[in-house]
């Protein structure tokens, strides 16, 4: 959206915003906008120092992870006939071993290096039905790609080796071993199809499809015959991505969970699922809250679980505000402050991100002068009131997050000096090497075994 001071783009654009009925229309409205320089020193004034001290808190291990895809469609004859194909990989750096992949003449990541790291790896790929795609003889494309993720989610993706790493049982977990739906996704009728981990799909009596237990997610409903399914694999990309960091996180937290506290997990984007599947946020922030209960009761740290944001409504809302700020700075993004100065909401929901959001924003302007939105995950189990106080205000005390904001503050300081195509380099690295990914889940597990993060090995 144009703003004061900002030249015009090309002829018609410039036509265009000059155009009076546009011009109405704008005057109308509200927009992000640069803050006059008392409304930036005002705002400037809420931000408060960020936490710090001499020796950094860092992790040992780093998984990053990073999702892409693809939804062409196949060929320029069949212009209307798209495959979904979606890659995610993980990346897990060694923290000791990082300091030999950077060139400390010129500091960027030596290639040679990060490949030799990582050798022997993939990235987890999911292939669906588009549009005008019929899976295995479906009667639709929506019931085609209903069966392709349940197939895709159910595979063991531990590449070998005794470890099982598969999705379904994730979400089994995720939500006490059973899954229920109201209606029959195919014909819509209702009836009550009850999953459990021995019994994931059944029929529907009347019309005869299988119903699957990852129709949960809801991810076919965005789906139609022939029409453009690209949202439905954005939300999937989304889900998916969420679900394997979880996994992850899961696998390590049962196989040994002291060994989470010297981890950290950092993904690309919010810590929120968007879309049909977004019910899978609560299920998620249930889960991190027994992790973390579960570490606490080992007198060990929380996990840090971080989402960074590279673009979005809050970084550009950074981006304008960044010259007021002074170095070393951090704010909570509380939900005053969102609907104030980044929503422009003036009916703001009781609590933003209600249906959505497991993780909380801030803003972090490093002493180096960067500006970085990072999330880390609530530190609640449920969004319901806590003894007679809103959730909405319970997730703005930024001492309720304990150690994690120093910790994360301190993992974006270590990295700051070496980003990557403006990305922390553990999320630029999961993200340019996608070929040279690990193996997650067994691989993971083997590696951390291996380098003595288990309490089973001798201390290092
Ligand atoms: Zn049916």
């Amino acid at each position: 959206m144009p703003y004061d001071g900002q030249t015009a783009g090309k002829g018609g654009h410039s036509d265009f915003v000059r155009n009076p009925d546009v011009q109405a229309f704008l005057a109308a409205c509200q927009y992000m906008r640069p803050p006059s320089d008392e409304e930036g020193k005002n705002l400037a004034a809420t931000f408060s120092e960020a936490p710090t001290n001499s020796s950094p808190q860092l992790p040992e291990y780093v998984v990053a992870s990073d999702a892409s895809k693809s939804d062409q469609a196949i060929s320029q004859k069949l212009p209307s006939t798209q495959i979904g194909f979606i890659k995610v990989s993980h990346v897990l750096i060694q923290m000791d071993k990082y300091a030999e992949l950077i060139d400390p003449s010129t500091r960027f990541v030596d290639p040679f290096k990060v490949a030799e790291l990582h050798r022997n790896a993939s990235p987890i790929t999911y292939t669906l039905p588009g549009s005008n795609i019929r899976y295995k003889n479906a009667r639709t494309v929506k019931d085609g790609f209903r069966h392709a993720v349940f197939a895709q989610l159910g595979v063991n993706r531990a590449g070998g080796g005794q470890n099982k790493f598969v999705l379904t049982d994730t979400l089994f977990a995720l939500n006490k071993g059973e899954l229920f739906i109201e209606n029959c996704p195919s014909c819509k009728v209702e009836h009550r199809f009850t999953f459990t981990p021995d019994s994931q799909s059944n029929l529907c009596n009347a019309c005869g499809e299988s119903v699957y237990m990852t129709d949960w997610l809801r991810l076919h409903e965005g789906v139609s015959d022939f029409g453009d399914n690209t949202v439905a694999m954005t939300r999937m990309m989304n889900c998916i991505e969420h679900l394997l960091l979880v996994a992850l996180i899961r696998q390590v937290f049962e196989s040994d969970a002291r060994a989470l506290s010297k981890m950290a997990f950092i993904m690309d984007g919010p810590l929120a699922i968007f879309g049909q599947p977004a019910k899978l946020h609560a299920r998620i922030m249930e889960f991190l809250y027994k992790v973390n209960a579960r570490l606490t009761e080992l007198n060990q740290e929380p996990l840090l679980l971080m989402g960074l944001q590279k673009t979005g409504n809050v970084m550009d809302h950074a981006n304008l505000i960044s010259r007021f700020l002074p170095s070393g700075v951090i704010r909570i993004l509380d939900d005053d402050y969102r609907n104030k100065y980044i929503a422009g909401n003036e009916t703001p929901a009781a609590n933003f991100g209600n249906e959505t959001y497991y993780g909380q924003d801030f803003l972090f302007k490093t002493e180096r002068g960067r500006i970085f939105n990072f999330a880390i995950p609530y530190v609640l189990s449920h969004k319901g009131l806590v003894n007679g106080v809103c959730f909405s205000q319970l997730k703005s005390d930024p001492k309720a997050y304990g150690s994690l904001v120093k910790r994360a503050c301190d993992f974006i300081r270590h990295f700051e000096l070496d980003l990557f195509e403006n990305a922390i380099v553990p999320v630029a690295l999961a993200h340019r090497h996608a070929s040279i990914s690990i193996i997650p889940g067994g691989k993971v597990l083997d590696i951390i075994t291996k380098a003595g993060l288990s309490r089973n090995s001798t201390h290092s």
